[in-house]
């Protein structure tokens, strides 16, 4: 609110405020009372230590959601999961990445900050979320292609599909029913939009699992968050469309399954 930095803070301590910064800091601390979540009164978050720019816009980028960001960024480094296990097969020199329901931008620009050959793609259907993740790209210095649109729709091009060697997306997944039990900073602040996954929860993985394929290259990897009792259902989900390979799921550091990936089936992989 002042732009103290903490330490003018200690030695400054017994300065007297004028009312103006009084008055400012009550008005926040009411925001913050009525359940107004912190990062959206301060404006940022920090994620995957950088940091990001948040409105009531975007929904919060949350720390179990970095363990997406790492085992992609680990991925497209050196093939091996966050873990150090290793996946068969190469990754291409300048590897595409989208990041589809972008939000805030958190996942897709840690990725192109911490693999500068990537070449980032957000994508999200609000234009205001949308303009939050630039912002977040220029803060970060990625330089990132922003499109407006639902999921796969803003690559489909009029004269050329645009393709992807990784698409990795964080989209909403909470049921219709839970959304009025979840707590009052997140049920009345965070965008609806970002999290309501319909009746099952499943809405976006069901179409996620049948287009993907379509926008994914040779071998293309897919990364997707889930709910921690989501892992069954995602992974049929990919399992039933028959062109994903190597589905497998990565827990969180609190051991919830967390990600589901697969990679794209080469011919090989049919027999
Ligand atoms: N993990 C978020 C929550 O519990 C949900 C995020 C999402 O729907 N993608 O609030």
């Amino acid at each position: 609110m002042m732009n103290m930095p903490r330490k003018r803070l200690f030695m400054e301590y017994q300065i007297m405020l004028s009312e103006e910064p009084i008055d400012k800091y009550f008005a926040l601390l009411d925001r913050r009372s009525k359940g107004e979540p912190l990062q959206y009164i301060v404006g940022s978050q920090e994620f995957m230590g950088l940091p990001f720019v948040v409105t009531p816009d975007v929904l919060i980028p949350r720390q179990d959601t970095e363990i997406l960001a790492e085992n992609a960024i680990s991925l497209l480094k050196d093939r091996t999961f966050a873990d150090g296990t290793k996946l068969d097969g190469k990754i291409r020199k300048n590897p595409d990445v989208a990041d589809v329901c972008c939000g805030s931008g958190a996942v897709g620009i840690s990725i192109g900050k911490l693999v500068p050959k990537a070449k980032v793609t957000l994508s999200d259907l609000s234009e205001s979320a949308l303009k939050i993740a630039k912002t977040n790209a220029q803060k970060n210095g990625v330089n990132a292609e922003a499109v407006q649109g639902d999921l796969f729709t803003p690559f489909r091009g009029r004269f050329r599909k645009k393709t992807f060697d990784m698409i990795v997306s964080n989209p909403p997944y909470v049921r219709s029913s839970v959304i009025p039990t979840l707590q009052r900073e997140i049920r009345e602040h965070e965008p609806m939009m970002a999290l309501d996954g319909g009746s099952d929860g499943l809405d976006f993985y069901r179409r996620i699992a049948k287009e993907a394929p379509e926008f994914l290259r040779k071998e293309g990897l897919l990364l997707l968050e889930i709910g921690s009792d989501q892992k069954e259902d995602v992974e049929a989900l990919l399992e039933q469309t028959g062109a994903y390979a190597d589905i497998r799921c990565i827990p969180d550091l609190a051991g919830l399954d967390r990600v589901v990936f697969a990679r794209k089936k080469v011919k090989s992989d049919f027999s």
